[in-house]
């Protein structure tokens, strides 16, 4: 069922690039196989899957040594301070740094490791008071300071959209971290390469394209639906 399920989503991509006129081969696809176990990535990774994505630390630490070493894992979700020492030599990319203190600590560990990590700053575009990320008014300022430090690498920007029942409905929330790319990109800060636009998941992955995604973080049309115990 992966298999196929991939192989549509994969259609799906090169469909919505081409009809933005834009290059498929610029629109990475992220398998994200949080709450699922090894041998569906397993599944994944046979199918050509290379990039995977998880929202927690344990997750990763525990995946990590069970599946091929070319695989690039990115992590997602809202990562604390304390536990970046666990992930910062594992991960190809973070996608969810908004403070300058999780920054400072995701430098002092790439610098120990001797590593450099390739961050993206998380936007909450829509203002949603649930949702983690800095609003589109402070990241030009924490992207300023951040480049700042050594070992850690801004490559551009995340949001999380707002679940809606009709997937057009999140396109300005795309325009709007797309817009905010060229205009950050355009302040020519040192060691700060904007090439990057994590945004667009199961439910809007095409519309996300059509506003300019680099990465798309899929989950469950690729793996079907999580089951989350209710342990809390
Ligand atoms: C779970 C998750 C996804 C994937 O969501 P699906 O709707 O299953 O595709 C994407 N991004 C983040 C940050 C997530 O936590």
């Amino acid at each position: 069922m992966i298999r196929e399920n991939l192989e549509k989503v994969r259609e799906n991509i090169v469909k919505a690039a081409k009809d933005a006129g834009r290059d498929p081969g610029s629109v990475t696809l992220i398998a994200v196989s949080k709450t699922k176990p090894v041998s569906m990535l397993q599944e994944a990774y046979d199918a050509g899957v290379r990039d995977f994505g998880e929202n927690k630390v344990q997750e990763i630490t525990e995946k990590y040594p069970q599946l091929p070493k070319d695989i690039r894992w990115h992590m997602i979700g809202h990562l604390q301070t304390n536990k970046v020492k666990y992930i910062v030599d594992k991960v190809t990319m973070i996608h969810s740094v908004d403070s300058l203190k999780l920054a400072s600590e995701i430098s002092r560990q790439a610098v120990k490791h001797d590593t450099t990590v390739d961050i993206l700053i998380e936007v909450n575009v829509a203002g949603e008071e649930s949702k983690f990320g800095v609003s589109p008014a402070q990241a030009p300022e924490l992207v300023m300071q951040i480049s700042k430090l050594p070992g850690i690498r801004i490559r551009g920007l995340m949001t999380v959209a707002p679940p809606v029942s009709d997937p057009t409905e999140n396109k300005p929330v795309f325009c709007a971290l797309s817009q905010l790319l060229v205009d950050i990109d355009a302040k020519n800060i040192d060691n700060v390469s904007m090439d990057c636009l994590s945004m667009g998941m199961s439910g809007d992955y095409t519309v996300a394209i059509a506003e300019g995604a680099t990465l798309v973080r899929v989950g469950t049309s690729i793996f079907g639906e999580r089951e989350y115990r209710v342990d809390r």
